[in-house]
């Protein structure tokens, strides 16, 4: 069998301890006897991001966007720990958190839905997508303690000097208070990220804040949204045939637990952080939870949204038998892989990412499949598979 061809690099974008070990057993088996594989690669792995002084991670982040398509490895972001582990030179940043600050982008997190792990709400059929929007708001808010009675202002200074207050509070006893902010340039990347996103696979979008109580700050984010949709994107979205769907918080979250799925749920960011965790519990796994970073430049970076997966990795180094689950990891290939197809007008790339997902949740569904699975699936005497034969039996129903 002829392997198919690829014009445009992807950016290749290696990782850590049991992803790493994951990623090249997908690489060996999945991908290369099928695709004639064209990466540009960046090492992440932990050793050699301390070996460029973490260069190597914003070389990664500028080839995103030269190509436009990247596709990430879990890494380990370094805490005290990891810098005796590794013999660090410093504490270098979360590389997630690098890589976003630099492509201006959103991430969109969506579990991959199989027969035989059935999220815990019945109703839900298909995968609601979680976007998050990643700056501001509390995650960057100044706090007070008010020790007794007196006021709280907001103060704003202009260039020019001139003051513009607004009180807080007059207090008559000790209290607390907390300033917070956006930007618009920030909340608008966000809102194209998630037109983009939408538009790109199809899928409604909902975005909801709690604009009835926040009459400066969260209609802000309402109005942006909605003045971006009805001058970019209106038209577009009406011509996919998907809706863009503004509603309160509350109404969003009751609507939510009554909904099929098959949709993208845009939150501000405290909103994302509480919701993308019940949102992915309730789905069942975070082995089985795909993320991807949308920019609003049209840049993409897949991964897998869980991390390295250390206490296997351990195991793996002591020459005990791991049961990993690859899933996600794999999909993260496949969405690279579709989307450089799509820009490339290469239907074969399209095709083979189809049909790998397809052989992926076709082992699954079989009984076939790793310990977490295992655990909480409704497919009766499932078959547990070791990290390698997962993979080979993939392979097997791949080859079919
Ligand atoms: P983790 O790697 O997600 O693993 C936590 C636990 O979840 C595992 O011990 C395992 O449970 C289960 N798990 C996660 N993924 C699994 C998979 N694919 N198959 C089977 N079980 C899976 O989180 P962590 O142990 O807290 O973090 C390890 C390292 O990952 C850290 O250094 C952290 O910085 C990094 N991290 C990276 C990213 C990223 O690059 N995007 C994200 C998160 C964390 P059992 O042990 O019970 O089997
Ligand atoms: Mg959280």
């Amino acid at each position: 069998m002829e392997k198919i061809k690829m014009t445009t690099p992807l950016v290749e974008m290696d990782g850590d301890e049991m992803t790493r070990i994951l990623w090249q057993m997908i690489k060996d088996e999945l991908l290369l006897p099928y695709i004639d594989l064209k990466t540009e690669y960046y090492d992440l792995g932990l050793e050699h991001r301390n070996e460029t002084n973490d260069q190597v991670t914003v070389d990664s982040a500028n080839a995103t966007k030269k190509y436009g398509v990247a596709v990430k490895c879990a890494t380990i972001t370094p805490n005290a720990a990891r810098m005796d582990e590794y013999h660090l030179k410093e504490m270098y940043k979360s590389p997630n958190g690098t890589i976003r600050a630099m492509l201006d982008g959103t991430v969109f997190r969506a579990p991959i839905v199989v027969k035989g792990i059935e999220p815990c709400v019945k109703n839900w059929k298909k995968p609601i997508t979680l976007a998050r929007h990643a700056y501001g708001d509390v995650y960057k808010n100044t706090e007070m303690i008010i020790p007794g009675p007196g006021k709280v202002e907001l103060v704003y200074t202009a260039q020019d000097g001139t003051e513009t207050r607004e009180l807080v509070h007059n207090y008559t006893g000790p209290g607390i208070a907390q300033g917070m902010h956006n930007l618009n340039a920030s909340i608008e990347s966000f809102a194209r990220s998630c037109f983009n996103y939408a538009l790109d696979t199809k899928q409604d979008l909902w975005f909801a804040t709690k604009d009835t109580i926040s009459k400066k700050y969260d209609h802000t984010f309402k109005d942006i949204f909605q003045e971006i949709y009805d001058a970019e994107y209106k038209e577009k979205f009406e011509a996919a045939g998907i809706e863009y769907f503004y509603t309160l918080i509350d109404d969003a979250v009751a609507r939510v637990m009554k909904a099929e799925g098959g949709f993208i749920w845009a939150c501000k960011n405290y909103d994302g952080d509480v919701m993308s965790d019940m949102v992915s519990s309730a789905f069942g796994s975070l082995a089985m939870m795909t993320s991807v970073l949308v920019s609003p430049h049209g840049y993409f970076e897949y991964e897998a949204a869980h991390g390295t997966v250390q206490r296997h990795y351990y195991k793996h180094l002591k020459g005990e038998e791991t049961s990993t689950n690859s899933v996600a990891t794999i999909f993260a290939w496949t969405g690279a892989l579709r989307k450089r197809g799509e820009l490339d007008g290469i239907s074969e790339l399209c095709d083979f990412a189809d049909r790998l997902e397809r052989a992926t949740l076709g082992t699954i569904e079989s009984g076939k499949m790793t310990k977490d699975l295992a655990l909480i699936t409704s497919i009766p005497n499932p078959t547990v598979l070791n990290s390698k034969d997962f993979i080979l039996a993939i392979k097997e129903e791949l080859d079919k």
